[in-house]
């Protein structure tokens, strides 16, 4: 079955750090069971790809970077079982979907363990080897699945700019959220008001967070977290007890139920240990880079009766959940601000430079 007259594509190929992202073409796969092959609408690069780009990540290239990606489904196998989405509904070409960052086995010990975002034989978008795959990410004009993807329709109301991340920061979120047991009646703590923390504020205040108190260096991302659902920010970097005295304020002196910590700062990590109340939790989510080693008091842990939980990647219903959140969320917070600039695959090549030294917390790019 097959919804496209193309028998190439274009992809925007990245050999190494600082260089211009190279267009090459590559010849469409022969579907194998379980695969499915999307052209793709709209791709937005993320952090970690900026990062790839500026060189403090290490990437084995020559690869497709971009892991956010929206399209419809051109073409399904012509053998095999009929490919499902999350929730086992037949996709037939034309659907409009997203996907997660991972494909997994579904047969390794974690796998079987409900541990697929940690899968022995994981494939993550973005990521791959060209010799591996070229169409596997998403500065191309089409994507190649991989049997073992969670695949999610899109809805129509749902334009591709905000529905991009939602395999990226918004399933994230959604993970940890699921990890704290929601945030209804809960007094909130986020660390970072990047696209992780403004997106976990968001979500906490449609779940019914009683306060949520966002902190941050940039005094410009706070004001920003504001519109996100945010009921009180801190600027970061002056006297620590700012901060304790602003979570005391607001909860009765007792400290925060939950601490979500999205920047990665191990001073955060410490500082949480302190504003959270006996019984708290502490969620984990931005250290995805090697940091300092944390000072934490085993002592106090132990007094406070506290909770330490580590999130990275997540699972597919989580996935679903952040399609959903997004849904309605989009015509209460400004998502779509988050967005900074707009580019073709040909002019990402002239523009990336400015792209790395602007401060956009995404940029789209669609393929023509
Ligand atoms: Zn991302
Ligand atoms: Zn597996």
């Amino acid at each position: 079955m097959t919804g496209t007259s193309q028998s190439r594509a274009l992809a925007a190929v990245f050999h190494g750090p600082r260089r211009p992202l190279e267009l090459s073409e590559f010849e469409l796969p022969e579907l194998r069971a379980g695969e499915v092959l999307v052209e793709i609408t709209c791709s937005t690069i993320c952090g970690s790809d900026l990062h790839t780009i500026r060189g403090d990540r290490p990437v084995s290239g020559p690869t497709v970077l971009g892991h956010e990606i929206i399209g419809r489904i051109t073409q399904l196998p012509a053998d095999g079982p009929p490919v499902t989405d999350v929730m086992g509904d037949r996709l037939a070409i034309g659907d409009r979907v997203t996907w997660a960052v991972a494909a997994s086995c579904g047969t390794c010990f974690f796998c079987e363990h409900e541990l697929p975002q940690k899968c022995d034989k994981l494939f993550k978008y973005g990521h791959e080897t060209v010799e591996r795959g070229a169409l596997s990410g998403g500065l191309a004009e089409f994507c190649h699945l991989a049997p073992g993807t969670a695949i999610v329709k899109v809805p129509k109301t749902l334009s591709d700019r905000v529905a991009c991340p939602a395999n990226c920061a918004t399933a994230t979120v959604a993970g940890a959220l699921r990890i704290a047991r929601g945030c209804a009646d809960k007094s909130v703590v986020i660390h970072g008001a990047g696209m992780l923390g403004l997106t976990t504020a968001a979500m906490a205040a449609t779940q019914g967070a009683t306060s949520i108190t966002v902190t941050d260096l940039s005094e410009q991302r706070l004001v920003r977290a504001m519109d996100f659902g945010a009921t009180h920010t801190v600027h970061i970097g002056e006297d620590p007890a700012v901060l304790s005295n602003a979570i005391r304020d607001v909860t009765d002196g007792r400290g925060a139920d939950v601490a979500f910590e999205m920047s990665g700062s191990p001073t955060a990590i410490e500082e949480s240990v302190d504003l959270l109340r006996i019984g708290g939790q502490l969620v984990l989510v931005g250290s995805v880079f090697p940091t300092r080693a944390t000072q934490l008091f085993p002592e106090q842990i132990i007094r406070k009766l506290l909770r330490i939980d580590g999130v990275h990647n997540y699972t597919p219903i989580d996935l679903t959940v952040a399609i959903e959140f997004l849904s309605t969320a989009t015509t209460q917070y400004p998502f779509e601000s988050l967005v900074g600039a707009e580019l073709t695959l040909r002019e990402l090549n002239t523009a990336i430079e400015g792209i790395l030294d602007a401060d956009h917390i995404r940029i789209a790019v669609r393929p023509r």
